[in-house]
């Protein structure tokens, strides 16, 4: 057995272990854990890999601290049951006046897993897909549960408050601060020459 042989790649595992356990790491439950008899969990869930999505779609939303996470699980033969909520606190961009705010999000949820086995094929998960209804090997994760809960909590449109008044349209100020210059200049004949060319040329 040479060293250039290649014996020593199929010692490597792809998936790096996690260093040492921080304060709060991912929930994983071992299948053989999970008894008839309910069992519940109360347990911090980090957070950095559900910025990471909300920071790749359109959600304008961040998690400072871990989510606080509560659950109860039990099984009835091959089905594994969990209940509970989980909560935290979000700081959300409004869609309005682009003004960060504190966003307490709280969700309860009620999962039924069933085993992969019986799908037979013919669902496929994308890399990163939050949504997870089966499970599969020795141990359930958490972590895309919860964070799939926390993301239908989210509202689409995050607003400060229903009453904002947004930006100015012309100068960009938030309205909700103050009365910006324009609304005073409507009458200004530059800003009607402007106005007027708008709708020559949308005709
Ligand atoms: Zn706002
Ligand atoms: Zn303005």
């Amino acid at each position: 057995m040479g060293l250039g042989d290649g014996s020593y790649k199929h010692r490597i595992d792809p998936r790096p272990h996690p260093a040492a356990a921080p304060m709060s790491a991912p929930m994983k439950i071992q299948l053989h854990d999970i008894l008839a008899s309910e069992d519940a969990l109360d347990y911090a869930e980090p957070v950095e890999a559900l910025n990471a999505t909300l920071a790749s779609g359109n959600h304008d939303y961040e998690f400072r601290a871990p989510l606080h996470v509560q659950v109860r699980y039990s099984r009835s033969q091959l089905d594994l049951f969990f209940d509970g909520e989980v909560s935290g606190r979000a700081e959300a961009t409004c869609g309005r006046c682009l003004e960060p705010f504190p966003l307490a999000v709280s969700q309860a949820f009620s999962l039924v897993l069933t085993p992969a086995t019986r799908l037979s094929g013919e669902i496929e998960l994308a890399p990163g897909d939050l949504v997870q209804s089966f499970y599969e090997g020795t141990e359930v994760d958490l972590t895309p549960l919860v964070y799939e809960q926390v993301m239908l909590a989210l509202p689409t449109r995050p607003l400060c408050g229903e009453e904002c008044r947004g930006l100015c349209p012309q100068c960009g100020s938030n309205r909700n601060v103050g009365h910006c210059a324009c609304t005073i200049e409507t009458g200004d004949p530059r800003w009607s020459t402007l106005r007027n060319l708008k709708i020559y040329r949308g005709a």
